[in-house]
């Protein structure tokens, strides 16, 4: 079958990355990108696209099947109704709205238009999460009680739309969106409860990281944090289960898988030195007690995303990141600037 002929809305960091590492020509053929900006209409034509003048250009040239949305948040909602109801599908970037009742709006035209509209939530397809999600799936380490997950960075929130609250700046909407997705995807319970807080070390009007506690009822309890003043970074996860705890360090799956090994016949603790004070509590489990396991990497048993994109649109396949999944996170977001205020 023929590729899908898409247009990119937003030819920025995103969008150009889009076209150049992600989007698998076979599938998917970028004719063209509309960006109200110069520089980056200009960065299209050296790359070779064509340069729609305005929206209705591209929702008017009916050999265009599909958009990308990959623009600041607060016009995502704007856009994709109207290329939803210009007879396009439309992938959008997260965070896919501002709030749920942008979302709903949208939901609402891609149910009367029948288009297909998907966000692109592509940390599901991250080595780290996959690794997480083995972990989670198959009890390696046993029922993990405890999840921590953390991106940690140094630089502050980058100096463009992304630290302005009117374009949906945030690392709650922008990094948050992804961690909780993961988890929400990763945790099949309902949450009972949470508390959360922003940091704003930085004096932004928005928030440059926060926590994020989750407990759910099947008793996991689940920790996010971002921040980007973190000038030494804690793993980007930690989690303990009934047999044993894994830590990752980064991106590049750096860490350890530790597995107790139940033995009978362990000796047991023996109390050590702590700082001027002794303890058996805190002794290292005894070399017998625990095996070190390497981190492997895990393919995932679903298609990429623009492979599940193209069977959603031309098979019919069901999309892996689901429209209520991608609301239920939204509406978590939601809640978290309820209870804790903007
Ligand atoms: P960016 O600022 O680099 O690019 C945005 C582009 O959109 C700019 O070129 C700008 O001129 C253009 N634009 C703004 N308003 C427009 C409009 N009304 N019509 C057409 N073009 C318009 O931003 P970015 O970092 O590329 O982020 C874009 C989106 O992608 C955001 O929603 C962001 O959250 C998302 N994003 C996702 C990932 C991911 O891994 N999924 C990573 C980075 C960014």
């Amino acid at each position: 079958m023929a590729a899908i002929r898409i247009v990119i809305i937003g030819y920025g960091g995103m969008g150009s990355y889009h076209q150049k590492e992600l989007i698998p020509q076979e599938l998917v053929d970028v004719v063209g990108i509309y960006d109200i900006a110069q520089t980056a209409q200009d960065k299209a034509r050296e790359a070779g696209l064509t340069v729609y003048d305005s929206l209705e250009q591209v929702l008017n040239d009916e050999s265009v099947e599909a958009v990308l949305v990959a623009t600041p948040n607060d016009v995502h909602q704007d856009l994709s109704i109207a290329a939803l109801r210009g007879g396009k599908q439309v992938i959008c970037e997260k965070p896919v709205a501002m709030n749920v009742s942008e979302l709903d709006a949208i939901l609402e035209v891609a149910a009367e238009t029948g288009n297909t509209f998907m966000v692109h939530q592509n940390r599901r397809w991250d080595p780290d999460f996959l690794v997480i999600r083995d972990l989670y799936q198959k009890g390696q380490i046993g029922d993990l009680f405890q999840i921590e997950s953390r991106v940690h960075g140094a630089n502050g929130i980058p100096g463009d739309w992304r630290e302005q609250a009117a374009h949906g700046g945030g690392m709650l909407l922008d990094w948050g969106v992804h961690l909780i997705d993961q988890i929400l995807w990763l945790v099949d319970s309902p949450i009972k409860s949470m508390a959360a807080d922003f940091s704003y070390i930085l004096g932004n009007e928005v928030d440059d990281g926060f926590i994020l506690y989750l407990t759910f009822e099947n008793g996991t309890r689940t920790l996010i944090e971002v921040g980007t003043t973190n000038f030494s970074q804690l793993p980007c996860w930690y989690v303990k289960g009934l047999n044993g705890a894994a830590k990752i360090e980064d991106w590049d799956l750096s860490g350890e898988i530790v597995v107790a090994t139940h033995q009978d016949d362990l000796v047991a603790p023996k109390p050590i030195k702590a700082g001027v004070g002794l303890t058996k509590t805190m002794a290292p489990p005894s070399e017998e007690a625990t095996k070190k396991v390497a981190i492997n990497e895990i393919l995932p048993e679903f298609p990429s995303f623009y492979q599940n994109f193209y069977d959603v649109v031309k098979n019919d396949a069901a999309p892996i990141v689901k429209n209520e999944e991608v609301r239920k996170v939204l509406y978590l977001i939601d809640s978290v600037f309820e209870l804790v205020g903007h």
